[in-house]
């Protein structure tokens, strides 16, 4: 569906437009003026950025959570670092779905299989949540293979990546002691890496490690290969 407002007069496009702003959408228009006729002239304007945004999203969603298609209680979902309402920075999400986002309840890994779906979708908005909760689930096998064959642009990664962490939970090691980018640690237990077939041994040393959203997953590079580490098994070098 897609509608242009040409040819309105100028006060009723303004009425128009104040009306959708109030709406609180975002306006980028572009326009002539027919200074003859006072015809304003606003192009091939399509019609979702006169929706609201939810209206634009159920559109797109077909009605319907992006990340797990349940039909009931939904709502915007602005992507955190939110900056002007958008509906391409917003997803449309049910109750479950947000509420384990924002984490104001429990994560209920299985729910969260719903990725293996809609992490296909052609929606920059909708990669960008399904990459989020995958990194938050990896230590889960299947999360992290998922993540592995999730390819996405390079402007959506970095999207994905701006993540503000509103909690400011540090990374501590098993001792307590902070722990930074970069940082090398050593295991202090024998730990099963899933899917790799080989045991990182107790006393292993990892150099340069990263950190990642979630305060007791660091992630670095055994026997060749990138694996997330429980910082519970790891002490600071
Ligand atoms: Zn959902």
């Amino acid at each position: 569906m897609s509608t242009s407002i040409s040819n309105k007069t100028r006060e009723e496009a303004f009425a128009y437009l104040f009306i959708k702003m109030r709406n609180r959408i975002t306006l980028r228009v572009d326009y002539t003026l027919n200074t003859d006729t006072g015809i304003i002239d606003f192009g091939n304007l399509l019609c979702d950025l006169f929706m609201n945004i939810k209206d634009t999203l159920l559109q797109r969603s077909h009605g319907q959570c992006e990340l797990c298609t349940a039909k009931t209680e939904l709502s915007v979902y602005e992507i955190p670092p939110a900056t002007d309402p958008d509906s391409d920075k917003c997803v449309l999400l049910c109750d479950s779905c947000k509420t384990q986002i924002e984490k104001t309840a429990e994560i209920n890994v299985n729910h969260w299989r719903c990725l293996n779906d809609s992490m296909w979708s052609q929606t920059p908005a909708v990669q960008v949540m399904a990459w989020r909760m995958l990194n938050r689930l990896s230590t889960e096998s299947w999360a992290q293979d998922l993540l592995d064959m999730l390819y996405l642009e390079e402007d959506v990664k970095a999207w994905a990546e701006s993540e503000v962490d509103d909690d400011t939970t540090p990374t501590l090691d098993s001792n307590g002691a902070l722990l930074s980018a970069g940082d090398s640690v050593t295991l202090i237990k024998d730990l099963d890496v899933k899917g790799t077939g080989f045991t990182a041994k107790r006393g292993t040393a990892v150099r340069n490690i990263s950190l990642t959203s979630n305060p007791e997953h660091i992630e670095g590079r055994v026997n060749g290969v990138r694996i997330v580490i429980l910082t519970k098994y790891v002490k600071k070098s």
